[in-house]
This record gives C-alpha cells, sequence and structure tokens, in this order.
C-alpha cells in the first residue's frame, strides 16, 4: 500500500493529512488520517488524485501607471499545467481600459479555465 503525506490547504490549521491507498481512484476513508474535519478527507483525495492550485502572476500591460496588471486563473488548475500555463502568460499583452475580475485569456491551454485581473486599470 502506497503512503503519502498532505497538508491541507483548507484552513489556517494545515492538518498534515496521512493517505494510504492501493488505487487513486478508490482511496478508503478509513484509510485517511491526521486530518482535523471532513474537509480533509476530500481534499486529500483530490490531492493524491488530481493535484490543482490557484496560479497568480502577471501579464504585460500597455499602461501609464503599471508594466504588470496583477492575474490570476478563474479557478484551481492541474498543478502539472502551471508551468506551461507561465510560459503562455508571458506571451500574452494587454491595454487598458482592464476591469477587476477581466477575463484577459480565454479558456488557457484547453483546460476550460480563464485567466482573470485581479485589479482594474483605467489608463
Ligand atoms: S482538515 Fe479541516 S481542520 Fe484540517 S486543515 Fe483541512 S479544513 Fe482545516
Amino acid at each position: 500500500m502506497k503512503v503519502k503525506q498532505v497538508i491541507c490547504l483548507g484552513c489556517p490549521i494545515a492538518c498534515n493529512i496521512e493517505v494510504k491507498f492501493n488505487d487513486v481512484d478508490d482511496i478508503k476513508d478509513e484509510n485517511i488520517s491526521n486530518h482535523r474535519c471532513k474537509r480533509g478527507i476530500e481534499y486529500a483525495k483530490s490531492e493524491v488524485k488530481n493535484p490543482t492550485r490557484m496560479l497568480t502572476t502577471t501579464v504585460k500591460i500597455q499602461s501609464e501607471i503599471l508594466e504588470l496588471l496583477p492575474v490570476q486563473t478563474s479557478k484551481p488548475i492541474d498543478k502539472g499545467k502551471l508551468l506551461e500555463c507561465m510560459d503562455e502568460l508571458a506571451k500574452v499583452r494587454v491595454a487598458p481600459p482592464i476591469d477587476y475580475n477581466q477575463v484577459v485569456l480565454e479558456n488557457i491551454l484547453d483546460t476550460g479555465v480563464d485567466i482573470v485581473s485581479t485589479t482594474e486599470v483605467k489608463r
């Protein structure tokens, strides 16, 4: 049986959860330990099976006041795609006006996830 340690990001307690499994598609609740609440069970299963992360970064903007526009993914994305996404975002150039939460790149790398602005830039 494989054993994996997962740090739960569900709250600031950050439980160090232990997951024992043979098959990532059939992880039994009773083989998950060291979590303080039930949220940790689902988090640990998804982290072992398909880890995802929010990507926060910047893209270039042709603005009078900013050189880089802060952006993030609209939802968590496969952890394994993060570097490829960063390469894709290095090619992006945007121009004002940009609203808060405006999509600056749709469906990055066909993941179904958009890249959105985390601030507004008027000029
Ligand atoms: S398992 Fe529950 S208590 Fe522990 S870090 Fe996750 S959300 Fe917080």
